[in-house]
């Protein structure tokens, strides 16, 4: 099954992908964690990327474009993938459909602007694994540490209160349209964000087998 996973920014698409993952065996890709990676290697891509993810802008479209070609180019995917953060314009939408990558359902996952504020500043990543945590709703076992890779968890810069409100007006401009353009294609389906995140996880498998 070829998954979209859409939603803004803290809506838990990342907490999600890595259950459904896990549950069906599929790989995600999230295009953040694969810039975020090339930031701290210092690779060319993610020197290019670097202003637009500090500032909470989105990184062009051509560069996020070829990230996807090359990653969906691997083996790992043919028996189907999530996509965690892609696509989030519509030319980004276009780009997977004129690669004639068919893409079965998107789940949106929906939650109001103010506790995506709330959610944002308490979120913790592994600078390792890039496993998401929340001091508050997913705290991790040992503070400060991931529970899977023992990594040392850290604040995105991009979480800080000021970007977090640029990041949403971004959201709402450029990428709720997607919405709209995977209603047409009756792929879309919407399921609302609950505060335990096991909640939301029984929507969303629900939302899958549906
Ligand atoms: P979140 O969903 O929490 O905002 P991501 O990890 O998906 O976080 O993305 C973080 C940043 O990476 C974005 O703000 C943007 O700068 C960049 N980015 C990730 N995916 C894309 C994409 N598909 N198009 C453009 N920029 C992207
Ligand atoms: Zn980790």
């Amino acid at each position: 099954m070829n998954i979209i996973l859409l939603g803004a920014p803290g809506a838990g698409k990342g907490t999600q992908a890595e259950i459904i993952c896990e549950r069906l065996s599929i790989p995600t890709i999230s295009t953040g964690n694969i810039i975020r990676e090339a930031l701290k290697s210092g690779t060319e891509m993610g020197l290019k990327a670097k202003s637009f993810i500090e500032a909470g802008s989105l990184v062009p479209d051509e560069v996020v474009i070829g990230i996807i070609k090359e990653r969906l180019a691997k083996g790992d995917c043919e028996n189907g993938f999530i996509l965690d953060g892609f696509p989030r314009t519509i030319p980004q939408a276009e780009a997977l459909d004129k690669m004639g990558v068919v893409i079965d359902k998107v789940i949106d996952i929906e939650v109001t602007d103010e506790s995506i504020v709330k959610r944002l500043s308490g979120r913790r990543v592994c600078e390792d694994c890039g496993a998401s945590y929340h001091l508050e709703y997913k705290a991790p076992k040992v503070d400060g540490k991931c529970d899977k890779c023992n990594g040392t968890l850290v604040q995105r810069k991009d979480d800080h209160p000021d970007t977090v409100l640029s990041r949403l007006e971004v959201y709402h401009k450029e990428t709720e349209p997607l919405k709209a353009y995977y209603e047409k294609q009756n792929k879309l389906v919407i399921v609302y964000g609950q505060d335990e995140v096991q909640d939301t996880t029984k929507l969303v498998l629900q939302a899958l087998e549906a």
